[in-house]
């Protein structure tokens, strides 16, 4: 397995023709197209919220790196969460921690404490690396409704893996289902998008899934995929 220049820009059509024949594809051949091409110079970013991403891509590349935010602030059942998967797939489990320790900076300044506990550990972890693998899905949000399988992570200049952006949230259920997953237990407590305790809450049945997140202060998104 050859991995790629990191300095080069890729053929940004080329990403666009891959990204497009991988849309009626299985999510486990966009992981095996990003391995292929990357090898170890490939991450997957983890948020732990469900086991689904994991376990498409160890099927595929059993040793391939995952990296786990540690913010401070998960809430107990996550990082119980992590431990399991960890166990359950022989994970190659990287944790990252913040450079700042634990504040009230939550309180006051989400952007900047998502910032620090959240954006900075995340370029640490991906410096170096050509490509990485993200749960994105379409159905998250309006503003991830177009976002491509494969592309260009501008900001980041490496390239950017969705295997699961067509997913949608009944897709997911099934594969879970499909595959007996462990699940995170505050997803039957009401939690359909799991961050921080200090900024997630339970959304009422009907209500947005990610309308628990940073409710009422006005943010709707950690940075991460800016
Ligand atoms: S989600 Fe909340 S607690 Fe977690 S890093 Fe962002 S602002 Fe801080």
């Amino acid at each position: 397995m050859t991995a790629v220049d990191r300095a080069a820009v890729p053929d940004l059509a080329e990403l666009a023709e891959v990204s497009a024949g991988l849309e009626t594809r299985s999510a486990g051949a966009a992981v095996r197209w990003a391995y292929e091409r990357f090898g170890d110079d490939l991450v997957l970013a983890a948020s732990f919220q469900d086991a689904v991403l994991i376990d498409v891509a160890v099927e595929v590349a059993p040793r391939i790196e995952v990296v786990f935010l540690d913010t401070q602030y998960h809430f107990a059942e996550t990082l119980w969460y992590v431990e399991e998967l960890r166990r359950r797939y022989d994970l190659n489990l990287r944790v990252i921690e913040p450079l700042v320790e634990p504040d009230n900076r939550w309180r006051t300044d989400v952007e900047g404490c998502c910032g620090a506990r959240k954006v900075e550990p995340l370029a640490r972890a991906l410096a170096g690396r050509a490509a990485w693998i993200t749960g994105l899905r379409r159905t998250d949000a309006p503003t991830r409704a177009n976002a491509p399988i494969v592309s260009w992570d501008v900001a980041r200049s490496m390239v950017k893996v969705n295997p699961l952006a067509p997913w949608t949230d009944a897709d997911m259920a099934g594969y879970v289902a499909d595959h007996q997953l462990p699940v995170n237990p505050l997803t039957e407590r009401g939690f359909p998008s799991i961050g921080c305790w200090p900024c997630t809450r339970p959304v009422m049945p009907g209500e947005d899934p990610r309308s628990g997140r940073w409710s009422g202060k006005g943010k709707t998104e950690c940075g991460l995929h800016a």
